[in-house]
Parts: C-alpha cells; sequence; structure tokens
C-alpha cells in the first residue's frame, strides 16, 4: 500500500504534539527542514527580547542584574536545558559558543589525564575523534594537541571500538553526525571508553532538544550543545556546558574570567573558581541572547506535559521514516541514496540524501519553491555531497513531508535545478 496525501493529513490530525506548531509563526509557504541548523522563531521572542531591551536595559538599566535576575541567566537557562538531556539542576550552563565551550571541556579533560597518569609520566597521548565529526569540534581537539604535545587521530565509527586503547586520553564524538544524521550509542560507547580507562566528551548539537540524551545515566564525562539548532535559540545563540558532578570541581577550565569566580563581586586579584559548573563561565553574558534562548528552550519543555522527549522522539522517528519511504516511492530512479541510518537506534532526527551529480543544485531549486534545506560537501572520497533535511518535530507536520518529496520529485523530473541561477554557490550553503 502506497502513502498518499490524505494519509499524511490524517496522521497530523491524530497528532497529539499537533498544538506545539502554535508556538512558532512559520512564514507562510515555507517548509522549513533546517532546524537542525538554525531554529525557527519562538513567536514570545521579539516580545520578550523587546522587554529585556526597553524595560530592562533602558528603564532599570545596571539594576537589572539584580532585579530582573540577569546575573543568574546562564545557570536558570542552564537548568532548563539540563532537563531536556539527563543532567541535574546546577549542572548546566548555557554559555559562549559550543567552539569555545569544547575548549574548556576538553583542557579540562587533558587536566584530569595528566593527573591521573601513573607516577605522572603520561602515556596516553591521543585524542580520538570522528573524520566526518563537525570541523570546528575537530579543529578545537587539533590546536590543543598541538599546544599538549598529543596526536588527534580521525576515524570513520567502525574503526572507534578497536581504537579504544591505553594510549587514549579522551574520545571526542559528535551524538548525532551533523552531515549523516548517523547517532552514537553514548552509554555503550561510554562504558566501552570508561573500560580502558578513557574520557568521554559529548558533543549534543545535533541531539538537544531532537533526540532523548541521558548524560547521567550514560555516566559520560562532558558534554557540550548549542542553542541555535533544535532548541531555537535564535542565530548565534549561547551555547551550554555540562560536566560530569564528579568532575565537576578537579579542574578548572583555562578561561577562568570573572564570572566563573568563586565571589566575582570580591574582586580579589586572585582567581578561586566557583563550586561546581559555574566556573565554566567566563565572562559578561550576552543577556538579550539569552532570554532569547531561554523562550526557544520553553518551546520544547512545552512538550513535557504532552510525554516529552520521548513523545517527540517518536514523532520525529515517524517523520523520518515516512520521508524516507516517500523518497524511496516516488522519486526513484533519480540517483539518490540514503546516507542516514534505517536503523531507529542509530538515527538522529534528521535524513541526508547523497547524489553524485548537483545536490547543490537541486537543494537550491527546492529552497526556491519554499523546502528550505541545505547542502554539505563531501570531501570527494567516501563521504558524498549531501542533501540534508532536519525534521524538527515541534513544528513539522507528516503533511509537510508530503509536501517537501513532492517537490524533490518534481525538481529531479523536471531538471529545473540545472538552471544557471541554483548552481550559483552562496558564502553560506
Ligand atoms: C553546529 C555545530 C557546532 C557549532 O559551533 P559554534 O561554536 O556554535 O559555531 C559545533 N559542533 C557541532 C557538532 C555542530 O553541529
Amino acid at each position: 500500500m502506497t502513502t498518499t496525501l490524505q494519509d499524511c493529513q490524517a496522521l497530523d490530525a491524530a497528532d497529539p504534539l499537533r498544538g506545539l506548531r502554535a508556538q512558532f509563526n512559520i512564514p507562510a509557504g515555507t517548509i522549513y527542514l533546517d532546524g537542525n541548523s538554525l531554529g525557527v522563531m519562538p513567536a514570545s521572542a521579539p516580545a520578550r527580547v523587546a522587554e529585556v531591551v526597553t524595560r530592562e536595559w533602558g528603564t532599570d538599566l545596571i539594576q537589572s542584574w539584580n532585579k530582573h535576575g540577569w546575573f543568574q541567566m546562564p545557570g536558570q537557562v542552564g537548568d532548563k536545558i539540563a532537563r531536556l538531556i539527563g543532567a541535574g539542576a546546577g549542572e548546566v550552563v548555557a554559555t559562549d559558543s559550543t567552539s569555545v565551550n569544547l575548549f574548556k571541556v576538553l583542557s579540562a579533560a587533558l587536566n584530569m589525564v595528566q593527573a591521573d597518569a601513573p607516577n605522572g609520566q603520561l602515556t596516553r597521548k591521543r585524542i580520538i575523534s570522528e573524520r566526518s565529526n563537525f570541523p570546528t569540534d575537530l579543529y578545537i581537539a587539533e590546536a590543543l594537541c598541538k599546544q599538549h604535545g598529543m596526536e588527534l587521530v580521525l576515524l570513520e565509527p567502525e574503526e572507534i571500538a578497536s581504537a579504544l586503547t591505553a594510549e587514549v586520553a579522551i574520545l571526542m564524538l559528535t551524538h548525532v553526525n551533523y552531515r549523516t544524521g548517523a547517532m552514537h550509542d553514548m552509554a555503550a560507547v561510554t562504558a566501552a571508553a570508561h573500560a580502558e580507562g578513557i574520557l568521554t566528551v559529548w558533543d549534543l548539537a545535533h541531539s538537544a532538544g531532537a533526540v532523548p540524551v541521558d548524560l547521567t545515566g550514560a555516566k559520560a564525562d562532558f558534554a557540550v550543545g548549542c542553542g541555535y539548532k533544535y532548541l531555537n535559540g535564535g542565530p548565534g545563540a549561547p551555547a551550554f556546558v555540562w560536566v560530569n558532578p564528579l568532575h565537576a570541581n578537579r579542574f578548572w577550565q583555562p578561561l577562568a574570567g570573572w564570572w566563573g569566580h568563586a565571589a566575582p563581586f570580591a574582586f580579589t586579584p586572585d582567581y578561586q573558581p566557583a563550586p561546581g559548573i559555574t566556573r565554566y563561565q567566563c565572562g559578561t553574558q550576552p543577556m538579550i541572547s539569552l532570554a532569547a534562548l531561554e523562550c526557544g528552550v520553553d518551546t520544547v519543555l512545552a512538550a513535557e506535559t504532552l510525554g516529552g522527549m520521548a513523545a517527540l522522539r517518536a514523532k520525529s522517528l515517524a517523520l523520518t521514516d515516512l520521508f524516507i519511504r516517500l523518497v524511496e516511492e516516488r522519486c526513484a530512479g533519480h540517483g539518490l541514496g540514503l546516507a542516514t541510518p534505517r536503523e531507529h537506534a542509530q538515527r538522529g532526527s534528521q535524513v541526508c540524501l547523497t547524489r553524485d551529480e548537483g545536490a547543490y543544485a537541486i537543494v537550491q531549486a527546492l529552497i526556491a519553491r519554499g523546502v528550505v534545506g541545505d547542502f554539505r560537501a563531501g570531501d570527494g572520497g567516501i563521504h558524498k555531497d549531501i542533501l540534508r533535511f532536519g525534521f524538527t518535530p515541534l513544528y513539522i507536520g507528516f503533511e509537510d513531508v508530503w509536501h517537501s518529496v513532492e517537490h524533490l520529485k518534481q525538481v529531479l523530473e523536471s531538471g529545473e535545478w540545472q538552471r544557471p541561477e541554483f548552481n550559483r554557490k552562496h558564502a553560506v550553503t
């Protein structure tokens, strides 16, 4: 039995999460399949940001640090994010960028490895990651390796298990791969790493708000994640950082600014780290951006009374299953491949298609039709060019899936993607 438009409409009508879409004003004529890159603006954000600007900043000025709880904002938003990633209250701060937070946690992890080296002799001189990890993660790790005389080893996912040896200090992985949407089993991988004495650093950029995460249950060591993707926090939103409470007080991170100090307003000349995750803050935090991020996180927390992340996950899998099935039914014979695992346990909340030719132009032709996905370049080797479609279950419905595949079919059948305007590369793909 093939799936029809009416079937998709029936799925939307029966969807208990359908009402969550009203938290957003999605532009008319747009099917937004790029929430994995920049989430849709929450409808509450403009008024909240205006309030911070005109009342808190404009009127109350410096009193707002106390009067409007500005000083507590990184921890307050962090506590909300914690509920989505299996962390406890007081264990997460929303701060800085993912890249900067990675620098902090990798540095702290290296401190731990050095302190725990038998007889002070450092034998673990490798950081392991995936070759197709997001480049900024690799750049940050590479720079730290250079500074510490260590080696960054890049592997394919299937090579990781056998590479976990006594020479390895840290395993740094992105939970859901940004290119393929493939998801690691965080608990199993962490256990395998720990069995060899290796610390784990997880990047949750494509997980937080997209798939259930249980950092505590997985006994992970460090985690960072992004505020502007599935958390809908706005362009350049503060990222977040979590450190296992077992490690949090052992060291402080090298960006030891005054916002991570135990008593910033004592203005002492020496650094005394605040207890817990607060020491992962550096300098003064962006209040307007934190306010927008809080609106975004609240859109995800609104699912808590409807089954929470488990319900969002079930819908996300139903959406990506449907997309894969419809593409295979309706776009067969057009040279599309599937880069995303079919296995539910191995799939995040996106579907990535491959095509040897024209992937970029096909995405551009779809965007011109109002179906917004994105393109990620291959490496000319085993990693192919990718057409990437993110499915944010908060605001994407089953009928959206139907129409996006219908547009893809028309773009391929008409060959309209070959038009010159769709083949001109923009700075941001
Ligand atoms: C999006 C993303 C980032 C972004 O890092 P920024 O510092 O916010 O630019 C980092 N890592 C991964 C895995 C990502 O997907």
